[in-house]
């Protein structure tokens, strides 16, 4: 193939590693700046497991990489409002958990042995600064991730997010859950896979040690899980604005959740990252074809975001009105109609989001 020039990446994490892979196979020589001293994203974050929704085959098909193998359908992930659960119908959402981080089994490691071996080159310890921007050539592509600094130095609009998070050996794979308090804006949940767990309670206000403690106490209670070390740590969303998504920016081309690719519900960035770092790519050599797949793809942000600033966060302190409704229809009854909800929303292929599933 015909070599088509050089393209610089900043942030070797998913989106950055889809891009880098994507323009090589263009014919492209590819550098990844990332600011951490290895692959992996950043250490602040990982290694950890994530839970998300997926079409696996079609996300694959789409970035052109079998991802199966660090996929894993999730096997339960009960709900709970205090201390009602519910269980949501799983076979209808297409959740799965995958591994971040520089372990042999993640998809980090996937994505980084593929990029390797098509020859991409790496320049680990070398952060984006503000002084460098001026100087960036052009189609230079942004993919840092929730890292504020980041966004400051791009001007765009974020949400800060604070959370306490454990991580380690799990003993099982393939579990969730979610915790629902009205102490916390998002929610507590744990996610598994590979024998490895990760445990976040997240808001976007501060949390305090007694909303651990309560968390701490509903997981042993209810799981039977203790977890003893806590961090506590914090980044970026783009889920300030409507106008977050953005291809395009003071002449970079931005991939992953610093272009805004994220379901502002449950705050899933993991098949945005993906789809956006090919879209990215696609900017490079088809400028007009990716600013329509990345509109595309973030289709529903604005109202999904409108729905969770106007109609969730008004209901959301009220987890005890909701255990109460719960209750009165009955968690099977209520399992049963998110099944039929759910079933009747095929879209086919929507962001943010659900991979298979028009929610919004
Ligand atoms: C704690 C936590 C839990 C999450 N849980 C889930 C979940 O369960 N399900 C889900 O779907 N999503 C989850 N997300 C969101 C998801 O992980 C992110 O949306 C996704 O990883 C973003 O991918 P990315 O390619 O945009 O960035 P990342 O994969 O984060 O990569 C960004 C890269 O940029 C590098 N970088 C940062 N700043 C600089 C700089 N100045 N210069 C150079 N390099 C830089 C970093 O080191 C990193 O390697 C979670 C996020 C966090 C932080």
């Amino acid at each position: 193939m015909a070599r088509q020039g050089k393209v610089v990446i900043y942030g070797a994490g998913m989106s950055g590693l889809v891009a880098a892979i994507d323009l090589s196979r263009h014919g492209y020589r590819v550098a990844v700046h990332d600011r951490e001293e290895g692959f992996g994203g950043g250490r602040k974050y990982n290694p950890s497991t994530h839970t998300t929704s997926i079409d696996v085959e079609r996300t694959s098909e789409f970035i052109g990489l079998d991802l199966s193998p660090v996929f894993h359908p999730l096997v339960s992930c009960p709900f709970y409002f205090h201390e009602t659960v519910l269980h949501p119908p799983l076979e209808v959402l297409d959740l799965h958990t995958v591994e971040r981080g520089n372990r042999p089994t993640s998809l980090d490691s996937l994505l980084f042995t593929e990029a390797t071996r098509l020859g991409v080159e790496f320049r680990f310890g070398s952060p984006l600064r503000r002084e460098d921007l001026p100087k960036l050539p052009d189609n230079t592509i942004i993919a840092c991730g929730l890292t504020p600094s980041v966004y400051e130095m791009l001007d765009l609009p974020y949400l800060r997010w604070y959370g306490w998070t454990s991580r380690g050996e799990a003993g099982f794979s393939n579990r969730s859950w979610i915790w629902l308090d009205e102490s916390i804006t998002e929610y507590g949940y744990l996610s598994s896979c590979n024998n490895f767990y990760f445990d976040f309670l997240f808001s976007t206000r501060h949390i305090d040690e007694n909303t651990l403690s309560r968390y701490r106490g509903f997981i042993l209670r209810h799981q039977g899980v203790e977890h003893h070390d806590w961090d506590y740590i914090s980044g970026a969303v783009p889920l300030a604005s409507p106008q977050n998504p953005r291809l395009f920016h003071h002449g970079l081309i931005l991939c992953g959740t610093i272009s805004g690719a994220m379901d502002p519900f449950f705050w899933f960035g993991i098949l945005g990252a993906l789809v956006t770092g090919k879209v990215a790519a696609m900017a490079v050599y088809d400028r007009s074809k990716a600013a329509e797949e990345f509109s595309r793809f973030n289709r529903n942000f604005a109202r999904a975001l409108l729905f969770k600033n106007k109609v969730w966060y008004r209901i959301r302190p009220h987890v005890n009105w909701l255990e109460w409704n719960i209750r009165l229809i009955g968690p099977e009854r209520v399992r049963k109609m998110a099944k039929l909800y759910y079933s009747h929303f095929h879209a086919p292929f929507n962001l943010p989001g659900f991979a298979r599933l028009g929610v919004y």
